[in-house]
């Protein structure tokens, strides 16, 4: 069948993220009419915004345990059959200039346009039809009910758009999380899931900064912009890296990184001082024989601003910091030690979805095939990229996840 403005497609793709794009572009190498459909004025928003700018598109180490999902399994089969070399691939093919930051993050030198340009010309030149400025109203099965068997050619969906019909034989949901609902985020995915039967799992914004309330949060105020190395931990996992102080609370990679482990109530444990050990440095002063204030020793090894305005925070501390290691007793060296390696706080909530970079939870994977991403129970009708219950964490996992999912998607559509 031909494809006109609306008409028939062998794939319809809804959503023109990360995923959508990478599944288009590949759909149709293998021959297949393809369309995509989003209702924002561009696509590929967010791969625009991304990285500051630029775009971390992937990791060189990308490993299943760098992803939430509640079936931990579920992303393995997709991660090693479009690996972080594979996309690399592709960004060689374009030419486009890259770095790594730090921890295997790879972002563009120039910026993030390179990226969606790069899955731009590769959807034109395998003939993808992009189409933006459009609201899906209604996604329906053609009678009879799809069937596996039935052929590429025949439609099984039909789509009820503000453009108009469409019918497709595959159709993908890749219309991604609910962060920053200004640049097109919608919960269609997931309606769409739920009409065809399948399960979602809670949703609940991630790789976001944490808020407080009360004494905490003026104390995070009063520091406001001071950012340091720590290791933090929820849970049983912890990360080391930079943590800063808003006036909201914290944000920061290390923040960011945790809330993907943070449920409400949950306490946070802060190391401010990862990389040492307080009571061996108390020692190796008294060593020295250094009559300088405790306090001033400290500024060698944290900054000013958080030694006076976070430690000296109670006049008790204030006291003690102020005297020599000599002058210190066990218990406040305890108490010193606890305050630097052990401290622990309980955020009063998160950003939100305004400032989330993802969207934890999502499509249930156990009703999808980790193989080929199609629904288990509803033929034709495939789910990739964040709206599904997969969150990775910060770092350029979240587009390898992607646009892994919608390689291996588009293998069978
Ligand atoms: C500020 C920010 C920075 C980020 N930086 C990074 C980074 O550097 N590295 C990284 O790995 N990840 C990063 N992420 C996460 C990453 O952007 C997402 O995980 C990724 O884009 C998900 O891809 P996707 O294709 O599933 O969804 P998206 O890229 O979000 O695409 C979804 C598409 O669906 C469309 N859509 C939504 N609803 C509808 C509807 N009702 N009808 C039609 N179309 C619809 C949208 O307009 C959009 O084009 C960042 C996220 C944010 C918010």
């Amino acid at each position: 069948m031909t494809s006109s403005q609306t008409g028939y497609f062998d794939c319809i793709i809804i959503g023109g993220g990360a995923a959508g794009l990478m599944c288009a572009a590949q759909t149709a190498l293998r021959g297949k009419s393809v369309a995509i459909l989003d209702h924002a004025n561009k696509v590929g928003k967010k791969i625009l915004m991304s990285g500051g700018g630029r775009c971390n598109f992937t990791n060189y180490y990308v490993e299943p345990s760098n992803y939430l999902c509640s079936n931990p399994h579920f992303c393995k089969s997709a991660l090693s059959r479009y690996t972080q070399y594979d996309f690399l691939e592709l960004v060689h093919k374009h030419n486009i200039p890259y770095h790594e930051k730090t921890l295997g993050q790879l972002f563009c030198d120039n910026k993030a346009k390179d990226i969606l340009n790069a899955l731009l010309t590769e959807c034109d030149e395998s003939g993808v039809r992009v189409t933006t400025h459009c609201s899906i109203n209604h996604l329906e099965a053609i009678e009879p009910a799809p069937s596996s068997s039935s052929s590429n050619g025949q439609p099984r969906y039909r789509l009820q758009t503000s453009l108009g019909e469409f019918q497709a034989h595959s159709v993908v949901i890749a219309t991604g999380g609910l962060s920053i609902p200004t640049m097109g985020a919608t919960g269609l995915g997931y309606d769409i899931a739920k009409q065809f039967g399948l399960s979602i799992t809670p949703k609940v914004a991630s790789l976001v900064p944490f808020t407080f309330k009360g004494t905490l949060l003026e104390r995070c105020q009063q520091l406001a912009g001071l950012s340091l190395n720590v290791t933090i931990q929820c849970r049983d996992q912890a990360f080391t890296e930079g943590l800063l102080f808003t006036h909201k609370g914290l944000s920061g990679p290390a923040a960011l990184q945790i809330s993907n482990y943070w449920h409400p109530e949950d306490v946070l444990k802060i190391n401010f001082l990862p990389l040492e050990d307080i009571s061996l440095g108390l020692e190796k002063w008294r060593h020295q024989n250094d009559k300088s204030s405790v306090k001033n020793l400290l500024c060698q090894h944290l900054p000013k601003r958080f030694v006076i305005e976070w430690l000296c925070q109670h006049s008790a501390m204030e006291t003690m910091l102020n005297k020599t290691v000599f002058d210190l007793s066990n218990s406040e060296k305890q108490q010193l030690a606890k305050a630097i390696h052990h401290y622990t706080c309980t955020p009063n909530g998160t950003e939100g979805f305004k400032t989330a970079e993802v969207t934890r939870g999502g499509v249930n994977t156990d009703d999808i095939s980790s193989k080929t991403f199609e629904a288990k129970k509803v033929a034709g009708l495939f789910f990739i990229g964040e709206v599904l219950d997969v969150t990775g964490w910060l770092g350029g996992f979240n587009f390898q996840w992607a646009w892994a999912s919608g390689y291996c998607a588009a293998q069978y559509v």
